[in-house]
C-alpha cells in the first residue's frame, strides 16, 4: 500500500451539464481490518452507499457496473457508480451533510463544469473543497484505466456473418428495426488502442484524437449532442425523461418524418450510390400539415434520435479519416440504455467508410471523468 494515499472515504465526482458521476472506492474488507482505523463515520457511509441503490429522490447506483478488484494506489477494493441529476446538487449537498461527510473528508476530486460553478456552495454548504481536474484529462485517465481492469470494457455491434455492412445483402432497408436487430454484442479487445478517436457524447459532444496515454488533442466537437436529443424530444413528445424519450424512439419509425432519397427520387440516386432508403432531409416530410396531423409522438423521438445519432456519425467519421484513425471509441450517458444509437453509429461508420471505420463502446459510459478524478486523488 502507498503510505502517502489520502485518508478514505475516496472519491471522484465529475459533474457535468446534465449528471453528475460519483465514483466511490470500497476497500476490500481485509485491507480495511488491517488499516483498523475506520471510524464509525466511515463505517456508515459505506454502509449507507454500498447496502442502497437509490439515493434521495434522484440518486441511483448503476449496480450492474460494479467493478470488484480494482488496485488503486496498492489498496484493493470495488468501485461504486452513482449518478444523479446536476440539478438536484443541492439535494445532494444536504444528504453529504446529514452523513457526515463534513467531517470527514475536506476535498473531493471533482471535474466537469460543475466543479467551476458549484465550488462555492460546497465550501459552504459542507465544507468542502473541490480540487479541481481537466475533464478531458480525466476522461481520457478513466477509459485506459477502467479498461485495463475489465476484459469486458469494450465491444462492438456485429452485424450479421460479421460481414461489412456495405457487402451485406440490401434486401432491408438498412436503418429499419428489423436490420438494427439482428446485430449482436461482441468484446472488442482494446490491449494496444492507439491511436484512437475518442467520442464523448454527454449534453454536448466532444470529439479527441488519443495517440498515447497523455498524448491527445481535441479535434472536433458539436453542440447536438445528448442534450439536444432529450430537450427536442421533450418539446415534440410532451415526454420528461430519457428514458421515456428512448423507449419512445425504440417503438418509432422515422421513415414519416424524415425524406429519405426515394421520396425525391422514386427509387435510389443510383450514380452517387445513394440507396432509396437514406435519408435525404432529416424531418423533411414535416413541413407538409397533412403529415404532421398523423405523425406520432414515438415516430417524432425516432426521428429526433436518428438525426442526432447520425449527425454525430457524420463528424466523427470525418475527423477519423481526416486523422488517419480506424478506431472511433463512443462513450458518455447518451449511449446509456440507447443500443439503438450504438447500432446506428456502428452501421454508419461502417457503411459510409466502406468497411475502414470501426465503432468502439465502452461498458462504464458515462463514468470516465469520474473514475479519472479518483485516480488524481494524490494532487
Ligand atoms: P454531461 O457530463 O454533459 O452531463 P453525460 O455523459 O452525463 O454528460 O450525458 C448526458 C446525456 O445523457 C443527456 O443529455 C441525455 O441525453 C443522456 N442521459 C442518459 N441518462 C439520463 C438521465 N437519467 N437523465 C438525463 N439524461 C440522461
Amino acid at each position: 500500500p502507498d503510505n502517502n494515499a489520502p485518508p478514505m472515504p475516496w472519491f471522484g465526482m465529475d459533474i457535468g451539464g446534465t449528471l453528475t458521476k460519483l465514483v466511490y472506492f470500497e476497500p476490500r474488507e481485509n485491507n480495511r481490518r488491517e488499516l483498523d482505523k475506520e471510524t464509525e463515520v466511515l463505517k456508515n457511509i459505506r454502509r449507507y452507499l454500498t447496502r442502497n441503490s437509490a439515493y434521495g429522490k434522484t440518486g441511483r447506483r448503476d449496480v450492474h457496473l460494479q467493478m470488484e478488484n480494482v488496485t488503486i494506489r496498492g489498496r484493493r477494493g470495488t468501485l461504486h457508480f452513482i449518478r444523479f441529476p446536476t440539478s438536484e446538487v443541492g439535494a445532494f449537498l444536504q444528504l453529504a451533510r446529514s452523513k457526515g461527510m463534513a467531517d470527514l473528508v475536506n476535498t473531493i476530486y471533482a471535474t466537469g463544469g460543475g466543479a467551476y460553478k458549484f465550488e462555492e456552495d460546497f465550501k459552504k454548504e459542507v465544507n468542502m473543497r473541490l480540487s479541481k481536474l481537466d475533464e478531458l484529462d480525466a476522461l481520457i485517465a478513466g477509459v485506459l484505466f477502467v479498461d485495463s481492469m475489465n476484459a469486458q470494457e469494450c465491444y462492438y455491434w456485429a452485424p450479421p456473418n460479421e460481414r461489412p455492412v456495405h457487402q451485406q445483402p440490401s434486401d432491408t432497408p438498412p436503418y429499419s428495426a428489423e436490420a438494427l436487430s439482428v446485430y449482436v454484442r461482441k468484446p472488442f479487445d482494446f490491449s494496444s488502442p492507439y491511436p484512437f478517436l475518442l467520442v464523448n457524447i454527454g449534453s454536448g459532444v466532444s470529439m479527441l484524437v488519443v495517440n498515447g496515454p497523455n498524448d491527445y488533442f481535441r479535434v472536433s466537437g458539436t453542440s447536438l449532442g445528448g442534450g439536444t436529443f432529450l430537450g427536442l424530444c421533450c418539446l415534440l413528445t410532451g415526454c420528461s425523461s430519457f428514458e421515456e424519450a428512448i423507449a419512445l424512439a425504440a417503438a418509432g419509425d422515422n421513415t414519416t418524418v424524415d425524406k429519405l432519397v426515394r421520396d425525391i427520387y422514386g427509387g435510389d440516386y443510383a450514380r452517387f450510390g445513394l440507396p432509396g432508403d437514406l435519408v435525404a432531409s432529416s424531418f423533411g416530410q414535416m413541413c407538409a400539415a397533412e403529415r404532421r396531423a398523423k405523425v406520432s409522438r414515438e415516430d417524432l423521438a425516432r426521428a429526433t434520435l436518428v438525426t442526432i445519432t447520425n449527425n454525430i456519425g457524420s463528424i466523427a467519421r470525418l475527423c477519423a479519416s481526416n486523422e488517419n484513425i480506424e478506431r472511433v471509441v463512443f462513450c458518455g450517458n447518451f449511449l446509456r440504455v440507447n443500443p439503438l444509437s450504438m447500432k446506428l453509429l456502428s452501421y454508419a461508420m461502417s457503411y459510409w467508410s466502406r468497411g475502414a471505420l470501426k465503432a468502439l463502446f465502452l461498458e462504464h459510459e458515462g463514468y470516465f471523468g469520474a473514475v479519472g478524478c479518483l485516480l488524481h486523488l494524490d494532487i
